[in-house]
């Protein structure tokens, strides 16, 4: 491997530092262009799907909370009424997961049944949504606090055997304990809001927030009027 060195011609170089020096400083209280950049950097403006691939697994946005094989999940013990998955799953081998949007690391907690599970704080446009990941192990480095980009690799999803897969779900609201919640009863019980509470179909939230693709050159065919 060759390493890559960069020199910078001795002109540009002192055109580079005179341009710093003559950079006017920030006044108190007024952000520069920088520190504006610098905070839209950080904002979630678009955001993407966490896995490379986006194949639906058995369960999707509402579906009842099963395994694959149909065995239930959680009822409400009251009715009976089978819980509803808050989220979707997604086909997925052992692999890097990457943040949907700019944002924070706000919970990680491990369940033994579901591994690990993750929540990252974004604030858009239209208000604070956390995304919600599940079955996934945080990478050395990855902790509560930590601030990660879009499409940054922050962990890797857990082996779970034959029933390996990617739970993503998208909350729309700031943190409460429910935006947790893997599956909501369908009607309030035991404590618990009924499904959706704040969660929305987070491939539909991703999709309409995909970062348009770079403008590409078309070239106009003359339409015959006629058609
Ligand atoms: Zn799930």
């Amino acid at each position: 491997m060759t390493p890559a060195v960069f020199k910078m011609p001795l002109a540009a170089a002192m055109a580079f530092t005179t341009m710093v020096a003559l950079t006017p400083q920030p006044t108190p209280g007024i952000k520069s262009g920088a520190e504006t950049i610098a905070a839209a950097a950080g904002k979630a403006i678009y955001f993407q799907y966490p896995l490379p691939s986006w194949d639906p697994h058995c369960l999707g946005f509402g579906s009842e909370w099963r395994y694959c094989d149909g065995t239930v999940l959680r009822r409400c013990a009251a009715t009976g009424a089978v819980w509803l998955h808050t989220a979707v799953d997604i086909k997925t081998a052992i692999q890097p997961v990457m943040a949907a949007a700019n944002g924070v690391i706000i919970g990680y907690i491990v369940d033994p049944q579901f591994r690990g599970g993750v929540l990252i704080r974004h604030e858009t446009t239209n208000g604070i949504v956390i995304t919600q990941y599940w079955h996934v192990w945080p990478r050395d480095g990855y902790r509560v606090g930590t601030a990660v980009r879009k499409g940054e690799v922050f962990g890797d999803i857990a082996d779970m055997g034959s029933r390996t897969h990617f739970h993503f779900a998208v909350f729309t609201g700031d943190y409460e304990a429910n935006a947790w919640r893997g599956a909501l009863p369908p009607a309030r019980c035991e404590g618990f809001p009924a499904f959706p509470s704040r969660f929305v179909n987070a491939t539909d939230y991703v999709q309409a927030r995909l970062q348009p693709e770079p403008q590409k050159i078309v070239h106009h065919c003359r339409l015959d009027p006629q058609l």
